[in-house]
């Protein structure tokens, strides 16, 4: 909470009339804005009121953000969803041109600039031949199988964390898990969501980070096995600053696009609760919570002063998946937390894959249009508010 650590969220009056700037392109990688000179707002729902009584309404977009104090702990954390740079099976075709060098290339500057830079690595790196996985359908049988040196792309986009708990990470068995594992440990990307490595620790920014993953899926640790999430959650947030918790989990595709908050069952299987989980890692003592699985996006909420994002899409895919309509956008989310994992606010990148795949900046902001709108449908009652430029902030309290 904001009063715990010692924090508090002032609103600058001197900046109403100030041309304000927009906080992506102002405060790229610095702490989160804290603005002087007026009205204390306390947590767990800070309420952007100045001391005229004006509300954000009132005064539009014009929030102080030009403005700012220097919080010394303020974490910045990006979370995009699924990725899968290419398929060498069950054919090399399926492989990107230029060994997928270019995937990343036009969001790389965004994802670089966070502290923690999370994505769901939907596939396996390996360059033995594993051992697929046993298809009864062949029309529904899709596995993926990336070459090993891919994965420094994914270092060199930014990213220092990844999920290894999805329904693609077993493709290729035990040998397939260990691969991608070694591959990007040696990379210093920190994974977890396996049977071998349920979670992990690591550092940014001199912070201890915990971090672990969840999915319905043999091999990987079990989003319904509720009381053994409680206790890994329960570890990490004894030893560390900062949880993250990501699962892999709900139904998939333009039907499932909204948070029933009511357990998911697609193509037999139970796909989970992800309303019911979100919340029980929170609990728990997680602090920002990273959902993906549904290949489409789905509304974000703050429960507990803490952030979630139900899916964040398919965001960097090549060939194999379908990209069309709701399954083509996907956000990078960004978020501003304190030292104690606290949302202090966000902001929402558009991208959207087309062709073959590969995000690009989609400067209609497709998908932050669609996360508004399911968030509306989905929360109304949440403390978020998502502007039309992508800023996430507290909603007014009138
Ligand atoms: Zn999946």
């Amino acid at each position: 909470m904001f009063k715990q650590s010692g924090y508090v969220i002032l609103l600058a009056l001197a900046a109403f009339s100030c041309k304000t700037s927009r906080l992506a392109s102002t405060v790229d990688n610095t702490p989160a804005p804290v603005a002087k000179d007026t009205v204390v707002v306390s947590a767990p729902a800070p309420v952007y009121v100045t001391s005229k009584g004006d509300t954000l309404e009132k005064i539009g977009e014009e929030i102080a953000l030009e403005v700012f104090e220097v919080v010394p702990d303020t974490l910045t954390v990006i979370g995009v969803g699924d990725i899968m740079l290419g398929t060498a099976y069950p054919s090399e075709e399926y492989l990107p041109p230029a060994n997928g060098s270019m995937l990343l290339s036009d969001v790389a500057d965004i994802l670089k600039n966070a502290d923690i830079t999370f994505g769901n690595y939907e596939g396996v790196l390996i360059d033995e031949e594993g051992t697929p996985k046993e298809c009864n359908n062949p029309k529904l049988c899709y596995l993926f199988k990336t070459p090993e040196h891919y994965a420094v792309h994914l270092k060199e986009a930014g990213f220092d964390v990844m999920s290894l708990a999805n329904n693609h990470a077993g493709d290729f068995g035990p040998e397939g898990r260990k691969s991608s594992i070694e591959v990007l440990t040696k990379l210093g990307i920190a994974v977890a969501g396996t049977q071998s490595t349920p979670y992990t620790i690591f550092e940014a920014k001199k912070t201890k980070i915990g971090f672990a993953a969840f999915a319905p899926n043999t091999g990987t640790i079990s989003i319904h096995d509720y009381a053994r999430a409680r206790k890994i959650i329960q570890h990490l947030d004894s030893t560390c600053q900062i949880v993250i918790v990501s699962f892999h989990a709900g139904g998939e595709g333009p039907e499932f696009q909204h948070v029933t908050r009511k357990r998911e069952s697609f193509v037999g299987e139970d796909r989970g609760n992800v309303y019911e989980f979100a919340r029980l890692v929170i609990d728990a003592g997680a602090d920002i919570v990273f959902g993906h699985g549904p290949h489409v996006t789905r509304a974000i909420d703050l429960y507990e002063g803490k952030f979630i994002a139900y899916s964040m899409g398919n965001f960097c895919t090549y060939r194999r998946f379908n990209l069309k309509g709701p399954n083509g956008i996907a956000p990078i989310v960004k978020l501003w937390v304190n030292g104690e994992g606290d949302f202090l606010q966000g902001q929402i990148f558009s991208t959207h894959q087309l062709g073959s795949g590969g995000p690009l900046v989609d400067e209609n902001q497709k998908v932050l249009r669609k996360i508004k709108e399911l968030t509306l449908q989905d929360f109304p009652d949440t403390a978020l508010e998502i502007l039309d430029d992508g800023l996430i902030t507290f909603k007014i309290n009138n």
